[in-house]
């Protein structure tokens, strides 16, 4: 902790906020405060927003191998850090050390995903139809991008970002969550040691996201937004970019169904309900949102999930042996309370956990509800804790059109082993993802994102880069 950066990283230098603004960040696990970063207002923004323009030429016309070699090389001091990495993740966002390591090694991926990527930005040359003349078409990159990213994967979700977006030559403004400011200034001091030019990335922490982030878009010389978070936030933003037509890719909120057949494995099933639930705590926009289960299979499943989720351990994520840490903080827990409180009041089972546990911190238990009724606010509402809800079904058509009866869509789960249900489910679910007797859909190679109100765009895969990257075409007359 004691070599963490705590200040804002503008133009390539370290720098207090401009009012000498402050503010805490807390460990979930303790309440206690860390320490201190900087608290960017609107002219650390604006500051910000000049050097990323200043730098956007230059790295423009950078050759797309030293910019490769650069994610190449910050992929590689991440993967030499990982303790450090997933200590700090651990100390700000309390998911435990042996899941901090997994996404230090997930965020790094998207470095050397895209340092492969960076070198293969192809353009074309066309025959027009009318024989003679021809058309060139080139790649070029947006420009200068706003990057937003949330507290639940703080090092994920800025390389995500960061990476295709240094690939595609762009420069950058990342505001990283409140919560978890010390992972995105960790990731540009590497960037920066890894030979980041100055200005190619500027990261302000703040707790005004608003005075820092609305005049940049309106402003016009921000020429993209990437967002993830929750739907209703990118909604406002969507807005605020209409106004100077910023390029937008957004990474919303979810509210996955998780199908079980009655000829499903139910190990595989109960193994998948595992991951996709309580990974991250349940803290994921692709965590397992509601448990629609056949009811021939229903009681069974029930029960073996919530003998497996009572077994977790919960505790500090720093402990050995603990699997679930803490929630981000007590609007967190507050929420996931209600949930489970509505839920019981219209008629659900508590099969294991659902009570609070007395103390410092904002830990709440590993919790499966049964008989949950389909008018129950977590129905449509994104848990984001570690409560499996789960709900009896009849037949196919029947579950489908539940799973899609909601304005999100980007991940469901299926489970079963008719290879023609597996494929006709999938192509009936609204979602940009489907995990198929499995529980983990992420991948640095495969696009992520969703459809309907979970987002637009993708990031990851072959199309991540093109999010970052515009078209140019000329023409050319021929006699
Ligand atoms: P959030 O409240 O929407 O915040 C996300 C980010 O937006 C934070 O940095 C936040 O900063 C910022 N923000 C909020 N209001 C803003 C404004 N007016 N102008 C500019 N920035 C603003 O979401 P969260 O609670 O941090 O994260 C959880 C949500 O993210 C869930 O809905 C989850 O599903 C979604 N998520 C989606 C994906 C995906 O890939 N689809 C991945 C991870 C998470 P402040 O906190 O300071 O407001």
């Amino acid at each position: 902790m004691t070599d963490t950066p705590t200040q804002l990283f503008i133009g390539g230098a370290w720098a207090d906020a401009a009012d000498g603004a402050t503010m805490p960040v807390d460990d979930p696990a303790t309440g206690e405060i860390l320490c201190h970063v900087a608290d960017a207002g609107a002219k650390d923004a604006q500051r910000a927003e000049e050097a990323a323009v200043q730098a956007q030429e230059a790295w423009a016309r950078t050759a797309p191998q030293a910019r490769s070699e650069i994610l190449r090389r910050a992929y590689e001091i991440i993967v030499a850090r990982t303790d450090e990495l997933a200590h700090l993740m651990t100390a700000e966002m309390g998911k435990p050390l042996a899941e901090a390591r997994g996404e230090v090694a997930y965020a790094a991926e998207f470095f050397r995903w895209f340092s492969e990527e960076a070198v293969r930005i192809e353009g074309g040359h066309g025959v027009l139809p009318d024989g003679r003349n021809r058309m060139l078409l080139s790649r070029r990159p947006v420009g200068p991008c706003l990057l937003i990213t949330p507290w639940n994967f703080p090092l994920a979700m800025g390389t995500r970002k960061i990476g295709p977006a240094i690939a595609a030559g762009c420069t950058m403004i990342l505001k990283p969550a409140p919560q978890t400011p010390l992972s995105s200034l960790a990731l540009a001091a590497i960037l920066k040691e890894a030979g980041l030019p100055d200005g190619v990335l500027n990261v302000v922490t703040t707790s005004r996201a608003g005075e820092v982030c609305e005049p940049l878009l309106r402003g016009g010389r921000v020429r993209k937004l990437s967002f993830t978070g929750s739907t209703n936030v990118g909604r406002l933003l969507l807005a605020q970019s209409a106004e100077a037509v910023v390029r937008t890719s957004m990474e919303l909120g979810g509210n996955a169904p998780f199908i079980v057949f009655e000829d499903a494995d139910l190990d595989k099933a109960v193994d998948g309900a595992m991951v996709a639930k309580m990974r991250n705590m349940g803290e994921a926009c692709t965590a397992a949102n509601r448990f629609f289960v056949h009811s021939s299979v229903v009681e069974e499943f029930g029960r073996r999930l919530a003998e497996r989720m009572g077994a977790l351990v919960v505790g500090p994520g720093t402990r050995d042996g603990v699997d679930v840490g803490p929630l981000i903080d007590r609007v967190g827990r507050g929420k996931v309370e209600e949930l489970v409180a509505d839920a019981v009041e219209r008629g659900a089972r508590v099969l294991v956990g659902g009570r609070t546990p007395e103390g410092p911190g904002c830990f709440y238990p590993p919790t499966v509800l049964a008989d949950v009724a389909p008018d129950s606010r977590l129905m449509d509402t994104e848990i984001f804790g570690p409560v499996a809800a789960i709900l009896t079904f009849e037949d196919e058509d029947e579950v489908v059109r539940r799973a899609n009866d909601t304005p999100w869509g980007l991940v469901g789960y299926v489970f079963t082993e008719g290879l023609d249900r597996a494929l006709r489910v999938s192509e009936r679910l609204e979602v940009g993802m489907v995990g198929l007797n499995t529980g983990l859909v992420s991948n640095p190679a495969a696009p992520f994102g969703g459809v309907k109100q979970s987002g637009l765009g993708r990031e990851g895969g072959r199309v991540g880069i093109e999010e970052f990257l515009e078209y140019q075409y000329v023409a050319v007359p021929m006699r």
